[in-house]
């Protein structure tokens, strides 16, 4: 009931704990910003690819292990 809707949430509180802020671009599509301010990813809510998620996060951890305060 509403699990992908939950991996979408889960995914984007994730990325705000890595410092990444998140806003809604136009066309309505989250749209993550990373610490650095030079990576964007955007994101989307119903992925086909049951893999979505946990690849975005691995190339969010490649792309930008950020966090560096
Ligand atoms: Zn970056």
């Amino acid at each position: 009931m509403g699990g992908k809707r939950q991996d979408s949430r889960d995914t984007i509180s994730w990325l705000e704990d890595r410092g990444w802020e998140v806003d809604v671009d136009r066309k309505g599509y989250p749209l993550a910003r990373c610490p650095c301010g030079r990576h964007l990813k955007t994101i989307h809510r119903t992925p086909s690819n049951p893999e979505y998620w946990k690849n975005l996060r691995k190339h969010v951890e490649r792309t930008c292990p950020g966090g560096s305060r």
